[in-house]
């Protein structure tokens, strides 16, 4: 971040802190993490269990459970730092590719609950840095069927 102090107008976003939070943790200090980044409303660190090299975290500094509960504002500046971490990964980790995964209820995987992206590099053809495959086979469905379902989210 750059510029003057924020003047007696200026709106600071309010932090939401959670106790037992981990990242809120993260975010506070309280918990280690290396952290590459940070804007006004969120921060990117490393994830501890990376899936790949460089695989990375974006979160709000302000706590919100899920993309239920994220500010549009929180939203949009974790897909901002994330974006720019993606970039890094690419020009610095020498990444082929790049995943972006948010993760949203138990049913979707998510097993820490403030909201988070994962920025996971990806490497073409390197199994020792990269193994993940497609959690999903794509096979046809049916198109009246795709078309209703279509229609109920219009
Ligand atoms: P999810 O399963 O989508 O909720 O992702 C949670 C992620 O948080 C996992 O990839 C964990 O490895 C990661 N994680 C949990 N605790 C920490 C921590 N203290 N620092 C960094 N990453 C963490
Ligand atoms: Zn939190």
């Amino acid at each position: 971040m750059t510029g003057c102090p924020p003047g007696p107008t200026a709106k600071v976003p309010s932090v939401r802190a959670e106790p037992d939070c981990i990242f809120c943790g993260v975010v506070a200090g309280e918990i280690s993490s290396t952290t590459m980044a940070q804007s006004e409303r969120a921060i990117a660190f490393m994830d501890i269990n990376p899936v790949t090299p460089g695989h990375a975290l974006v979160v709000p500094r302000s706590h919100a459970t899920d993309l239920f509960d994220i500010t549009a504002d929180d939203l949009a500046a974790c897909v901002h730092l994330a974006q720019q971490i993606a970039e890094r990964a690419k020009e610095r980790l020498g990444a082929d590719g790049i995943n972006l995964l948010n993760c949203n209820g138990e049913a979707a995987w998510q097993t820490v609950l403030h909201f988070h992206i994962h920025v996971i590099p990806r490497f073409k053809d390197q199994p020792g840095k990269d193994c993940i495959g497609l959690p999903w086979d794509s096979v046809p469905s049916n198109l009246d069927e795709i078309e209703r379902i279509g229609n109920l989210l219009s």
